[in-house]
This record gives structure tokens, sequence and C-alpha cells, in this order.
């Protein structure tokens, strides 16, 4: 196998992204085909998100200091913030801050209402932008940024709820990776160990350790992936599933978490009403399901070395006709894919040989050709570089195998 391109380069020659230094470094541009390309993958976590159920909100990437000492984000990451900011002579009380996550304020939207444990579980879906004070030298691509955007869901339920949410959470997780066909190498059951390092009792640990293992155990086996625990890894504040991969170097890396949580419900006195009359505490999971726009892309972009599958392609059927004669054969197949909503492109200049080196240098997913023979028998010879195929086959054929492959989210398109 040739030796792989990094995503930097590679955003940089199919124009994915830029970056300016009067931007600032870790702060990229998304240039069009790559907002493409976000917009497609956010779509596909909303859909996600719906499907489980969860509700969209909205809230600002601003929060007051208190919101972020109350959350204990202060206190734990403040290496990681960008400095508080005062307007004018207000004491300190009124200092913004840019937030480290979203989490705070998802509690906030929890706490605006009364809730009661017939409403429960509540899930929240938000693609919200938080910030990381990372320094200049360290910043790098899409994969080490100052602004993250993640599609981000906070679930809000009963403790005898939490197994079964965090295994939705898990499922979606697992069905994201597959779905944009990148690697899973295990899950991993984070737990306590035996020192005292973790919020909580022990036996509020014990019953949450025990509904996610049995819930993580009926996932894996559909998904086919290993379960291992890992005493020592949890968070402070509840146990946790990690989706693992390793990469060829022997590294470890989490790419989605669905976490349980019981400090923040305690931190900002979340409560719901009872069947027995009593006010009682919601567990909180946070869960990453698509994960963050700009880890996904680069890892996109270096998988499948910029030729993404085609419902995620800038470009997903070049048109080139052979001569002027062709024209409006092509111009005739570029408004019948535009109109399934492919997005398709006339390319009538130039030679044709180098043309198509245009195209397949741009990764567009497929190259339609026409020539006269295809003209006259409303037929085009198509090259599918990804699945290695080149065939001529009538026009509706090319709109309806595109069209099956954008709405399949397939990896590859399936010719017959
Ligand atoms: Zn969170």
């Amino acid at each position: 196998m040739n030796a792989t391109i990094d995503h930097r380069d590679l955003g940089r020659d199919l124009g994915i992204f830029a970056t300016d230094p009067l931007a600032g470094s870790g702060l990229p541009l998304w240039l069009p085909d790559g907002a493409v390309i976000r917009a497609e993958l956010q779509r596909l976590a909303k859909d996600l998100a719906h499907r489980d159920g969860c509700l969209d909100v909205y809230s600002p990437v601003l929060g007051k200091r208190a919101l972020f000492e109350r959350s204990g984000h202060l206190a734990k990451f403040s290496d990681d913030m960008f400095p508080a900011m005062r307007l004018g002579e207000q004491d300190a009380d009124d200092e913004l801050v840019l937030r480290p996550a979203n989490c705070p304020h998802h509690a906030l939207i929890y706490a605006a209402a009364s809730r009661s444990y017939r409403e429960l579980p509540l899930r929240f879906n938000e693609l919200a932008a938080m910030f990381r004070a990372e320094r200049s030298g360290v910043v790098s691509g899409l994969s080490r940024v100052r602004q993250i955007h993640l599609d981000d869901t906070h679930v809000f339920c009963r403790p005898d709820q939490a197994g079964e949410e965090a295994a939705r959470g898990l499922r979606a997780a697992i069905e994201a990776q597959r779905i944009l066909g990148l690697p899973v190498d295990y899950v991993r059951l984070s737990m306590r160990d035996d020192s005292d390092a973790w919020l909580g009792s022990p036996e509020q640990w014990r019953g949450a350790e025990a509904a996610l293992r049995e819930a993580g155990r009926a996932v894996l086996e559909d998904a086919g992936l290993q379960l291992i625990e890992a005493p020592g890894e949890a968070a402070f504040y509840g146990p946790k599933f990690d989706l693992q991969v390793r990469d060829g170097r022997g590294h470890e890396e989490s790419i989605a978490t669905v976490q349980l949580d019981f400090n923040l419900p305690e931190r900002f006195d979340l409560t719901y009403h009872g069947a027995d009359g009593e006010r009682h505490r919601p567990v909180m999971i946070h869960r990453g399901t698509v994960g963050s726009m700009e880890r996904v892309v680069a890892a996109l972009l270096e998988r499948y070395q910029g030729r993404l599958p085609l419902w995620l392609a800038p470009v997903q059927v070049a048109v080139l006709p052979v001569s002027e004669a062709q024209d409006p054969a092509a111009r005739s197949l570029v408004d019948s894919l535009r109109s399934n909503a492919i997005r398709a492109e006339l390319r009538p200049d130039d030679s044709l040989g180098a043309r198509v080196a245009e195209a397949r240098r741009r990764r567009d997913h497929l190259i339609a050709v026409i020539g006269e023979r295809e003209a006259a028998a409303d037929a085009v010879q198509v090259t599918d570089v990804a699945a290695g195929h080149r065939e001529t086959v009538p026009v509706k054929m090319l709109v309806d195998k595109a069209v099956e492959a954008r709405d399949g989210r397939l990896h590859l398109v399936r010719w017959p």
C-alpha cells in the first residue's frame, strides 16, 4: 500500500479547509467543499439523534464565569480555557468565558422546567461549539483546534433507566462509525478501582457498572465487538463506555464516549418528582455519536485518502461530454442528477484526458463520460474509482444508483 497522505495535505489540495495566520492558528476556515462534507455529517448526526428521541436545543458559546465554577470546569480545566472577559468596570461576577463544554448549559435547560418521573428520559442534542485554549505550537490541521464543533447529547434519566439509555447511546455511536466506515477495535467499560478517587457511594457505582455491563453485552453481541473492562479508567464522576481504536503504532484512542455522570446533577441540584411525590436526583449521560466535526473530517480524509463515499463527496458526479456535439446530452444528465439533489458538475473544457485526470485528482466520486455512441443510446460511460468499476449504463441507471448510494449512505455504489 502506498504511503498515506495526511489530512492537512488532502484538506489543502482538495479545497476542504484553509488556515490563515491572520485568523489565528487552530481556527480553520471551512471552504465550500468542506462545508458540503460538514453539512452531510451534521445531517447524519441529527438523523441518528432524532431516531433516538433526542430533542434539539441551542445554547450560547459564552457563559458567566459562575456557571463554570458551579460545574467544576474552572477548578479542573482552567488551564485549557481562554481567559475570562470583563466588560468595562463591572465586577468579576459578570465576567464571561468561552465554554469548554456544553454540559452546564444543557443542565440548565433541564432545570428550566419542573420534571416528573413520567417524562424521563429527556435527551437534548446540540451541534455545539466549545473551546480549548491550545497553544499555537500544538494546534494542527483539523485534529487539534481551538474551536470544536461537537455532536453532543445529554440524557437525563432515572437511575433505573441508566443502563438502557447507555445502551442506546452506545448503539448509536457504533452505528455512526459503521456508516462512516471508520474502525472501532473494541469497547472499553471504564470503571472505578479500589482507591477513593471516586464521587458517589460504592453501591451507586456497583449498580451503575452492573447496568452498563449488562447493557453493553447485548449491544456488542449484535455489533460483533468485544467489551473489555478497565478498572481505574472511569471519570471520577461515573463509569463510561469508550469506543477504542488502535493505530498501527500501538497508540490507542477513544473516539466516542457514553459517560454516566452522578456529579453535575448534584452540582446543579437537578431533580424530578417521583411516583412517591418526593424529589429525586436524575442521572445525566453525556453521549457522543458522530463526534466532533473537525476530528471526523480529518479521520475520513485519511481513511478514504480524500475519495469519500458518494453521500459525503463534494462532487458526486462529474459529467464530461467528449465533444461539443454531446453538450445537450451532458447538460440534460446534469439537470436530471441535480433534480434528484445529486451534486453534479458539467466539465466541458479541455481535452477529455485532462478532464478525466482532473476529476480523479479532485476525487469526484463518479466520472460520467458521454461520447457520440452514448448520447445516441441515452447512455453514459461511468468510472467509479472507489469501486474499481467502469461500465456503460443507461442514464436512468446512473441516476438511480447515485440516489440509492446517497440515500443509503453506502460506502460504495452498488453496481449490478
Ligand atoms: Zn457533556
